[in-house]
């Protein structure tokens, strides 16, 4: 049934549900339009349409072949709390979606689709905007277009911050998605430009390999390996990509490139990358193969893409899951091994297909040194978990499997901060959706 969105638009069929509300396929003045309107409940929250009408500059203002355009932003219905985001139609899935589909991409497809994003991001954090959730869910591939193959474009700027931010002048809640979080946000440093550049080669990475460096397991124990862990090589990668890859994926987020660099380093590899098949590589070990999680709640469960199903657990407290992948991942309690950090002190290790699992030989001395890494890791751990309890508000709806409390939680957590990320922050791009100051 159509709805009306203001006075100049319509919605006419839902195109797709999210953590933040539904997105209908709508009619304007200037034709379709995909039209996302925020859950009533949150937009029931007086302090958000007016964050909302504080960023619309913001929201409005970016304009880039590779970010969904916003065109308008409406509060309105008849209390003045309807939240609707009008947004370019993009014909096509979104990169989550087409990733589930193929497994993994072909190196080329995946630097193009990085590339473009990069090229976007550079718009953006010139503008001193950082979007703080880069992930496959919100990049949105074009397909109506060229035989040059589907746009990449990133969509959904700054609104899971403004979502997420505190009701009644609490502690801010985390933003992001484990997998994607860049170990400065872990470690509780304000997101800079870096942290887009970070999350954004985790998606290089994924397109590649067909999951994280360092997903998989409790979301206490994915934040532990953003902060202790280097991303295990991809075997048959090319070189330089490599290089590239590991140099934005530092700890240290002054080491990272910045968006622009990225973007045409990306783009200098594609004649090279032409005609290559998808790596050959096999799931991972270690958290692939982990056992089951003994307490999850029920949610849908898409196929995942490599590495075992995951249900979907909602950004905003209270949301119905979303209909992709895992926002904030299922809860368990991580096993020794996964507080160990790993057989190799890398977050995976990962072999050729075909290849054989670790011999027990050198199963033998990573144990060891496994036991060695026990104690100062279940230490940083402990830090990283509490770190997400707290950041998350610590309420416990998205956590059906928690555990322990959160006694000490935050001199645990200053004890992590003193860990292996002690750059300074990115001076470059903004603490957030609003412009940076001079
Ligand atoms: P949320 O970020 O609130 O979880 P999404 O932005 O992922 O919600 O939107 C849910 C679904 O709506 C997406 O999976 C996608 O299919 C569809 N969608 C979102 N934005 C657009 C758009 N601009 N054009 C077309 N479809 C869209
Ligand atoms: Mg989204």
């Amino acid at each position: 049934m159509a709805r009306n969105i203001g006075s100049h638009y319509t919605a006419h069929r839902v195109l797709g549900r999210g953590g933040a509300g539904t997105v209908w396929l709508g009619e304007g003045p200037e034709g379709p339009v995909a039209i996302k309107v925020l859950r009533e409940d949150l937009a029931a929250d007086p302090d958000l349409a007016e964050r909302f009408a504080h960023e619309r500059h913001a929201l409005l203002g970016l304009e880039h072949p590779h970010i969904v355009g916003v065109r308008e932003l409406i509060i309105g219905g008849p209390d003045g709390r309807d939240i609707a985001l009008v947004m370019d139609l993009v014909d096509g899935p979104d990169l989550r979606a087409h990733l589930r589909r193929e497994r993994r991409l072909a190196p080329r497809d995946a630097v193009a689709i990085t590339a473009g994003i990069a090229s976007g991001l550079a718009v953006a954090h010139a503008a001193g905007i950082v979007h703080r959730d880069v992930k496959p869910e919100n990049i949105l591939l074009d397909t109506s277009a060229t035989a040059a193959g589907p746009t990449a474009l990133l969509t959904d700027f700054g609104v899971a911050k403004l979502i997420d931010e505190p009701r009644h002048g609490g502690k801010g809640g985390v933003v992001g998605t484990p997998d994607y979080l860049a170990p400065e946000i872990v470690e509780g440093l304000p997101p800079r430009a870096a942290v887009d550049i970070y999350a954004l080669v985790t998606v290089l990475y994924e397109l590649l390999a067909g999951f994280t460096p360092f997903g998989g397991g409790h979301p206490g124990a994915v934040l532990r390996r953003q902060v202790t862990e280097t991303a295990a090589e991809l075997p048959g990668i090319p070189r330089e990509l490599w290089e590239l890859i590991q140099q934005c994926l530092a700890k240290a987020p002054a080491s990272r490139l910045r968006a622009a660099e990225l973007a045409s380093r990306l783009r200098e590899l594609l004649p090279d990358l032409e005609g290559l098949p998808p790596l050959d590589i096999g799931d991972p070990e270690g958290h692939a193969e982990e056992p089951a999680p003994r307490e999850e709640r029920p949610a849908p469960v898409p196929a995942g893409a490599g590495r075992g199903p995951r249900p979907a657990v909602p950004l905003v407290r209270g949301a119905a899951p979303d209909s992709e992948r895992a926002t904030h991942t299922r809860m368990r309690v991580p096993d020794p091994d996964e507080l160990a950090g790993g057989a190799h002190g890398t977050a995976r290790s990962i072999r050729p297909v075909g290849q054989p699992r670790a011999g027990s030989a050198r199963h033998g001395a990573a144990a060891r040194r496994r036991r060695r890494l026990a104690v100062t890791a279940g230490v940083l751990a402990a830090g990283a978990l509490g770190g997400w309890l707290l950041l998350s508000g610590g309420d416990g709806e998205e956590d059906g499997g928690r555990q322990g409390g959160t006694t000490g939680v935050e001199s645990v957590v200053e004890d992590a901060g003193g860990g292996p990320v002690d750059g300074p922050a990115d001076e470059d791009g903004g603490a957030g959706l609003a412009p940076a100051a001079p």
